[in-house]
């Protein structure tokens, strides 16, 4: 309806390769060509995106992750941080399956059992094989899914609250709480195992979602799901969970300028449309320089190598906090310049709004809350 075709920022990460420009041009292009024009009809289908995704595989997009080796990209940070905008700006729909996926690449890549590895990251980076997660549950202080070692593996008992793209996943790595005798309660088992439906492993229908209702986001219930030890992808601990946290508090926020950027190229459209309402040419004209400069925060404390200085934390959050709040008042910008048409289910203004606010809560821990809720408050 309202989206504009032309890219409006140019690329704010300096320093890429000449293989990941390729990359990145055939990004947008995908985004302005396929993601975007289907972005409502894709947010009311209720359905994930397959076809989308499908666009991303063909152009290598799916193992920008993965190690080359695996089949992948292998692509530097400042790739995927500009990766994730352009599709963000786009469709977060889409971004929000991939991303789970692009996570269980990475941690098969990581992960201590080549034989896993050797057995679906290939599949993987290629988008023939779709893994989702389950463990932000880990976050929570009581423990909603527990593991017991037995004879040649692990049994799994509980809920995994949120697991995303359930109707095309082959696979989930599960993330679950090992037994107070071995851990104290503090460890944590991370294993995959297929995402195929029996009297051991449910999944719910997708829950009702008012953001992000085509991601087929489930809850999937254990009992007594027996995974043998080559399904075993690493221990970790609740006091590593943590400081992946505290060291990235600042850091994953792309996909929240992405839908920022998305907003301000829908205002700038509009104000060429509307230019006898001044205004709007403003109010882009800041939200441009606020995102550049939100975005430069953001980098500065997620790149400060010595995270125990004592301003990091705090300073951290606020840009956390900051970045949310643009969001939504982006989102909310674009509401207001497109009139009343932004309410109607096929604008993409309040598509963006819906988005930003779910943004709020993506990977929240206890801190990211509190700070969220400082600044709205102030
Ligand atoms: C639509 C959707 C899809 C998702 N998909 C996935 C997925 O595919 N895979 C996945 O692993 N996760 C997924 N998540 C989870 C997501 O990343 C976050 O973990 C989640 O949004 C935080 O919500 P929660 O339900 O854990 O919130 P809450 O239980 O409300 O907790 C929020 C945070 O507050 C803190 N907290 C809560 N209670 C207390 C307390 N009593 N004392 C102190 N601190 C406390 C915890 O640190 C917690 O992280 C999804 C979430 C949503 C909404």
């Amino acid at each position: 309806m309202e989206n504009s075709s032309e890219t409006l920022l140019p690329s704010p990460f300096p320093g890429l390769s000449e293989r990941e420009n390729v990359l990145l041009a055939r990004v947008q292009e995908i985004a302005d060509t396929v993601l975007e024009p289907r972005a409502e009809s894709v947010d009311q289908s209720g359905i994930v995106p397959a076809d989308n995704l499908r666009s991303l595989a063909e152009a290598g997009l799916v193992g920008v992750t993965t190690p080359v080796e695996w089949g992948g990209q292998a692509c530097s940070g400042n790739f995927q941080r500009e990766f994730t905008e352009t599709l963000t700006a786009a469709c977060g729909t889409t971004w929000f399956v991939l991303t789970q996926h692009l996570g269980a690449c990475s941690m098969l890549a990581g992960s201590s059992n080549p034989a896993l590895r050797e057995q679906y990251l290939r599949a993987m980076a290629s988008g023939d094989h779709y893994v989702g997660v389950g463990f932000g549950h880990l976050r929570r202080p009581a423990p909603m899914l527990r593991a017991v070692p037995v004879d040649g593996g692990w049994v799994l008992n509980g809920v995994a609250p949120w697991v995303t793209g359930w109707p095309i996943l082959k696979g989930v790595i599960f993330g679950a709480v090992l037994p107070d005798e071995e851990s104290g309660g503090q460890k944590h088992l991370y294993v995959y195992a297929p995402a195929t439906e029996n009297d051991r492993l449910r999944s719910t229908p997708p829950l009702p979602l008012c953001a992000m209702n085509a991601t087929a986001t489930t809850e999937v219930h254990l009992e007594n799901l027996f995974v043998p030890q080559d399904q075993f992808v690493k221990y970790s601990s609740r006091a590593e969970m943590m400081r992946g946290d505290q060291n990235g508090i600042a850091g994953p926020a792309s996909h929240i300028f992405g839908c920022a950027r998305g907003s301000l190229k829908q205002l700038r459209a509009i104000a060429a449309r509307r230019s006898a309402l001044p205004a709007i040419a403003r109010a882009a004209d800041s939200l441009e320089a606020e995102i550049n400069a939100c975005r430069a925060e953001c980098l500065c404390w997620s790149q400060t190598p010595d995270k125990s200085i004592p301003e990091y934390r705090p300073q951290a959050l606020k840009a956390r906090a900051w970045t949310i709040e643009l969001a939504v008042r982006a989102a909310h910008m674009a509401v207001a310049a497109s009139g009343g048409a932004a309410n109607s289910l096929e604008h993409p203004a309040q598509r963006r709004f819906r988005e930003a606010m779910f943004y709020t809560l993506t990977a929240q821990t206890a801190d990211i809350m509190g700070a969220t809720l400082d600044r709205v408050a102030d």
